[in-house]
Formats: C-alpha cells, structure tokens, sequence
C-alpha cells in the first residue's frame, strides 16, 4: 500500500508518498480507474485531487444527461463493429479507440450497474435505450439529469469499501519525469500554508499516473463547467506528452446563472428570446430580424432541444443558426440575451399548425398544445422548472427571464491515446475527458462511456504489465523533481 516519509529534494523537506499508480481525480473517470486496479489484482494505488466534490461529473447535468452504450434490448439488431462505425463516422477519431470504445461499452455499463447505477430497465431486464443526436440506433440511456453524478456515487462508494485512499486538496503542478518516462508528480496541497515549516507540496514517486483531470474547463469566459473545475493540461504537454484533437470543443445554449444546459424540454416548448443592452434597456425579438417566419423560428428552436450542441453542417439552414444568432448578439453587439417562457414568440397565441411536422407531431403527441411556454414546461418536464427554483441564484421560469448564451461544454480533443489508454510518455494515462479519444460528432452520452472504457483499458493494463514499483533509481528521481521545484 502507498506509504509516506519526509525527504530532502534540493535543500527543502518534502512530504514524499510512493505507490505503483497515483490517479489524478475523483471524477467518473477517476474513481473507476481505481476500483478497476483493485478488481484487477493491483492495490497500491491512491487517488489525489483538487477537490473530491469538484469535477464535471458530480456537478453538470442536462435536462437528460445521456450514456451511450450498444443496443441491450429488443429484437433490433446492433454489434461492436457497427456501434465502433458510429463513434468513428463523427470524424478525427481513431478506429483503435472507436473499436475499443465499443467493445468495452456494455461490460463498463453492466459494471456501472452491479455497483447500483439505476439504469432504467424495463419488466424483464432490458436496458430500454432511445436514440440520441448521431446515433443511428437506439443505444442511449438516462437515469435522468444526473447521470453522471449518480455514476461518480456508485464509484465513491466502491472505492470506499475497497479502501483505496483519497487525498484531497491537493492540484498538479508539475510531472515528474525520468529518460521520457514518468516518476512521479508534483502536487501543491491547498489545505496547507507557505508560512508552516515545511512547504505545502506533496511528491508523488509512482509508476504510473492516470491522469482523470477532465477538460481544461477555464479556457473559456463563457462556460457550462462547473465552477471548481480547472484541468491540468498543462502539466501534461509540459512533460511531454501529445495533445490531439485540442481545438476541438463542443459549444451549446446554456444558461449562465446557474450554469445549465438549456437542452430538451427547454427548447422544445418554444419560448422567446429577447435580448437587450447590458442594462436591461431596448427589449426586442432579435431572432424575428433574422427569420421573419414566426412557424418557421418556432420549429428551428424546438429542434434545438435534441440538436443542442453548435454544428456547423445544421447552421445555414437548420437549427444552428440560433447559436449563431445569439453569439452575434451577446459578443458583437454587447447585449445580453435571456428566454422568456412567459411569452410566445411575436407574443402570438400558440398556433401549433404554423409549425413543420416534426415539431407540430411531437408537441401533438405530448399533449403540449398549452397557451404559453411555461405552461408547456410545467405539463411536458415539471422537474425542469422546478430545477431553477432549487438552484442559487433560484430563476422562477413562471414570472422571471433566464439569461442564456452559448457556452462551451466539452473538450473533445485531449492527451492522443492508444487502445490501452497509453499516452506516448510511458506509465502515464489520460483518461476520461483529459484524453484527447473523443470524436467531432460523437453521439451524445459517449463521453460518459469513453471515460469508463479507457478507465478500464488503463486498469487493466497498468495491473498485467506495469505492477513493478516506481524506478529504484533515486538520485535520478530527486534531480528531476527538483528541476521542477
Ligand atoms: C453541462 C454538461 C452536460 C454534459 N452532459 C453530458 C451527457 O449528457 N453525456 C455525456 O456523455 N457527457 C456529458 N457531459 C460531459 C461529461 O460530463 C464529462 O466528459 C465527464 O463527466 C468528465 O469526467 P472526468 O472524470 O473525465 O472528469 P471530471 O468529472 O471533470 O473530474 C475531474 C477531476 O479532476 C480534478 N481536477 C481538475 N483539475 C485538477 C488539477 N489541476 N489538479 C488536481 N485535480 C484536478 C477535479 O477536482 C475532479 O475531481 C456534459 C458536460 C457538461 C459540462
């Protein structure tokens, strides 16, 4: 098990700790990491974080945060190789990852639900799914806006009873490495102070680093990340190791107070965007200016609600161009844009025959053919109201307008890693959403599946060929870790 001692590095006393595998993070991707050693034979292994409660995955959601994994239910058919075609299809993925992705995705499922994700099933077992934006099939699922909260609960509980140790407070600053492979890392310990008589740092010496730091949330002003998440990038590219993918980002309509994703029911009741100067003066419909068809404005923004995420294929003529919109808004002309769901657009009573069929069957079909948009919400996702009274600042949807812009959400680009999750630098692991494995389209929920996969891939690697204990060589160690001190 890992084990702590004081050592001098370059004249200073530096609490040491050595195991074979450190892993950086308590997010989805973390706490699976870990539990998967322990389950393969591989026990020296302590987590450190910047914050146990921080991370994207405890705290982000949507409307209906999805998993993406193959078909486990009814008569169609699906395979590996098809659902691997998929993931690979959205493009700037690797085949090796899309294959990996694919093959591991009902085993880090069904694993998620042993350890008591509740999945929902129907009378006989089946995983019902439902068909989630580029997903030809039917391979999504949900336990609601919570997923991946719900996902890092079950994992913390596991990681608890397999005793593993979590170290909190604790955020990179440097890697550690040793003739191209790592050693170790350099923490700084936030529960502690400069003034104490030894410094606030924490030196890792292990064998292998997984490295679950999520995306480098703070690269963007306007941002649905929660608040606390930071990355560690840099420390990464630092020692050396190789991005991919970096530009790559996934950008949406998300409100910005609370951070929320304004996805599903949000959009598909049709409420009113208004925007106006920075001090609330000049109301006006600006979406009216652009698409002077009220039908036509109505179904572009419904469609929003399943094609969330900015795609530049749908912003000509399809529902991305109210991203664009609300971007020439807020950063070229300096205002401010909130939804109204007090009031239908062009303030018109609500005329379902004005819309295109799709929107016009499904509103239908719902029974959502009230007067206004909040009426709307309250009948079609009564919890999606209720989520803005709940939240700090609390939004009453019924008598108040909720600002909204487009914020990023997602790196999909990261760390390029192999099948086994293995970065170019030697014994280190980007895992989750600091890997760079993540395609342009991918379908939604298979972030959530990519971070139990490579999770898994790494675990299983690091406990068969990388057990043995962190280098013997000493002096190479120090020379290296106070070169980063
Ligand atoms: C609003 C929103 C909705 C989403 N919806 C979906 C969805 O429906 N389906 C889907 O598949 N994906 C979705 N995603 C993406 C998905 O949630 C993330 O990809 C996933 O949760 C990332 O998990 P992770 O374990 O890699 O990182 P995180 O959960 O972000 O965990 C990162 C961990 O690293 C720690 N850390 C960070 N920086 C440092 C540092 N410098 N030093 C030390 N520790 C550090 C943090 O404290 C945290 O413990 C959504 C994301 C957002 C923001």
């Amino acid at each position: 098990m890992a084990k702590t001692h004081m050592r001098t590095v370059d004249g200073h006393s530096f609490e040491v700790l050595t195991a074979n595998t450190v892993v950086i993070g308590t997010g989805s991707a973390g706490f699976c990491a870990a539990t998967r050693l322990v389950e393969f034979g591989q026990d020296d292994v302590v987590i450190v974080t910047d914050k146990t409660n921080a991370g994207t995955s405890r705290n982000a959601g949507s409307d209906k945060q999805t998993y993406y994994k193959l078909t486990l239910a009814g008569s169609e058919p699906d395979s590996v190789r098809e659902m691997a075609n998929t993931l690979f299809s959205g493009g700037a993925m690797d085949g090796d990852n899309a294959l990996a992705e694919a093959a591991l995705s009902a085993r880090a499922f069904l694993h998620l639900c042993d350890i008591g994700v509740p999945f929902p099933r129907n009378a006989y077992g089946e995983f019902v799914g439902y068909k989630t934006d580029h997903d030809p099939r039917q391979r999504a699922t949900s336990v609601g806006p919570y997923t991946s909260r719900s996902m890092v609960e079950a994992l913390e509980r596991k990681a608890s009873e397999q005793g593993i140790p979590v170290i909190s407070e604790c955020r990179v600053l440097d890697l550690i490495t040793v003739g191209g492979e790592v050693a170790g890392v350099l923490l700084l310990r936030r529960d502690r102070d400069w003034d104490d008589v030894n410094p606030p740092l924490l030196l890792v010496r292990c064998t292998n680093v997984v490295y679950a730091t999520g995306g480098p949330a703070m690269l963007y002003a306007n941002s649905v990340f929660p608040h606390g998440q930071w990355g560690a990038s840099g420390a990464g590219y630092r020692a050396g190791a190789v991005g991919k993918n970096v530009t790559e980002w996934q950008f949406g309509l998300a409100s910005r107070r609370p951070r929320w994703n304004v996805s599903g029911s949000y959009m598909q009741v049709v409420p009113r965007f208004i925007s106006t100067e920075a001090d609330g003066s000049d109301p006006k419909e600006f979406l009216l200016d652009a698409i002077g068809d009220p039908g036509r404005l109505a179904s572009l923004v419904f469609l929003k609600g399943y094609q969330w995420p900015f795609d530049i294929r749908k912003a000509q003529d399809g529902s991305s161009v109210i991203d664009l919109l609300v971007y020439r808004e807020t950063q070229l002309r300096g205002r401010r844009v909130y939804l109204d769901f007090m009031h239908n657009i062009a303030d018109k009573p609500f005329a379902l025959e004005r819309l295109e069929p799709e929107a016009r069957d499904y509103l239908e079909r719902a029974g959502a053919v009230q007067n206004s948009p909040i009426e709307r919400l309250m009948h079609m996702n009564r919890p999606a109201y209720d989520f803005y009274l709940d939240k700090g600042p609390k939004v009453d949807l019924a008598t108040e307008m909720l600002e909204v812009d487009v914020c990023a959400q997602h790196n999909n680009g990261g760390f390029a890693v192999d099948s086994w999750w293995r970065s170019n630098l030697e014994g280190f692991f980007p895992v989750g959403e600091a890997a760079g494995s993540h395609g342009v389209y991918r379908p939604g929920g298979s972030a959530l599946n990519s971070g139990q996969v490579g999770a898994t891939r790494a675990a299983e690697y690091i406990a068969k060929r990388r057990s043995q204990m962190p280098l013997d060589d000493a002096a190479a160690f120090d020379a290296a870790a106070a070169a980063r001190i």
